[in-house]
């Protein structure tokens, strides 16, 4: 606190713009980018300004007009074939040369911590030598006091700062970061934290052509083939459904019966907790925590996990969690939506006979719980 003195109100300069750096593959977005128009539209709010997305690709057709319905006000897009496929470089500027065509900088602007997200964001923020917070799971917007007297220039009020919240510590802690110094302020998001908007087929927006105009030090790396990963299998943040398996499987053949049980649904992955990645019973891809996917599916089948900290935070914002585990006592049952005490080995195949035999039947489609 300023010990009761009234401080200089610091207003760095922006257009109040709160930008998302949106994300397409094979013609479709990417479900995160709809996820930061959500959060971003409550940043917007809150400014007192408006959200737009910058979109990169080709032939990018409708794309531009979902955005709308999902919250954008303005969507910004840039067309050409070599933006079809995400690249670096080329990437890099035309969003540097988009965001340095602002007379006054937009105040915030967010990307996904998606492989892509996280390779980009930090080329932006250098570049316009401004502050970035990655992987956060929240963001709101409040002032900062600064009574630092080391730096007698900075000492002040900074109304409208963005306040990008992380875990840290081993999610002991939520750390506030906050760069109030320079616009725009930045943040990369995690997938599956956000909501995204209901969409809004009259909610009116612009698009917006901008321009490609790369250079030839852009076109050092050629992209020659995209190899696509041949996979039956859903990407967890994106699945409705996720069966996931713990140490107590006590076996790493303990995830056939996890696959059963997953076949029973539509649109369905499957998850795994840390431990029984680092023993090697299933690949780090599939992990889901602290260190693994967040994910926000329907329904969250836990089978053999005991609810640790680190795996609660990476699922606890599913719709529905159930749980499977043998000891009534276990951390689970407490953020649970319902729990099934018991041995697994006895419990899931039981539900795989009831669900296969359609006795268990889906009166009507689950839904996100916000
Ligand atoms: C910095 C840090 C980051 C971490 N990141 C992650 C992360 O991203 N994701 C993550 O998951 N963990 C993470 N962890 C590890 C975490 O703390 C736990 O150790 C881990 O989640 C435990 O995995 P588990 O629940 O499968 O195993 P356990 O804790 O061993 O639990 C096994 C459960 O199975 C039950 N059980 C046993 N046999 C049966 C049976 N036959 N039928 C039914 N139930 C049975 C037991 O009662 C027990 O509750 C992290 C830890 C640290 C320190």
């Amino acid at each position: 606190m300023s010990e009761g003195k009234i401080l200089p109100e610091i207003i760095t300069p922006s257009n109040k713009e709160v930008i998302v750096v949106g994300e397409q593959l094979n013609g479709e977005i990417r479900p995160v980018t709809l996820e930061l128009l959500g959060a971003g539209r409550d940043l917007a709010s809150k400014l007192g300004g408006s959200l737009s997305c910058v979109l990169l690709g080709h032939k990018l057709e409708k794309l531009p007009q979902k955005l709308i319905s999902y919250g954008a006000d303005i969507v910004y897009v840039a067309d050409d074939s070599i933006l079809e496929n995400y690249q670096t470089l080329p990437y890099r500027r035309v969003i540097v040369d988009f965001l340095s065509g602002f007379t006054l900088p937009p105040h915030i602007v967010l990307l996904g911590s998606t492989t892509c997200g996280r390779d980009l964001a930090p080329r932006i923020a250098a570049h316009f030598e401004t502050g970035l917070t990655a992987d956060c799971t929240e963001l709101d917007i409040g002032p900062y006091e600064h009574t630092n007297k080391i730096d007698p220039e900075k000492v002040g009020l900074y109304p409208n700062c963005l306040y990008a919240i992380r875990p840290s510590f081993g999610e002991s802690l939520k750390a506030r970061i906050l760069g109030p110094w320079k616009n725009p302020q930045m943040a990369t998001v995690r997938p599956g934290i956000m909501l995204p908007l209901k969409p809004d087929e009259n909610h009116k927006g612009e698009i917006k052509t901008i321009p490609v105009d790369l250079k030839p030090e852009d076109y050092r790396a050629e992209l020659i083939e995209v190899v696509h990963e041949v996979s039956k299998s859903v990407n967890l943040t994106e699945a409705d459904v996720i069966v996931a398996g713990g140490f107590g499987l006590g076996k790493q053949d303990g995830f056939e019966l996890i696959k059963e049980l997953a076949s029973c649904f539509e649109n369905v992955a499957i998850g795994a907790s840390r431990k029984v990645v680092d023993i090697g019973w299933i690949p780090y891809p599939y992990q889901i925590g602290q260190t693994g996917k967040s994910v926000r599916p329907k329904v969250y089948i836990a089978c053999g996990i005991s609810g640790a900290i680190q795996h609660r935070v990476g699922m606890s914002k599913s719709g529905l969690i159930i749980a499977i585990n043998k000891d009534p006592e276990a951390p689970i049952f407490k953020f649970a939506h319902h729990g099934i005490v018991g041995d697994l080995y006895q419990i899931i195949p039981e539900l795989i006979k009831q669900f296969k035999s359609n006795i268990v039947k889906e009166e009507k489609p689950l839904v996100r719980q916000n």
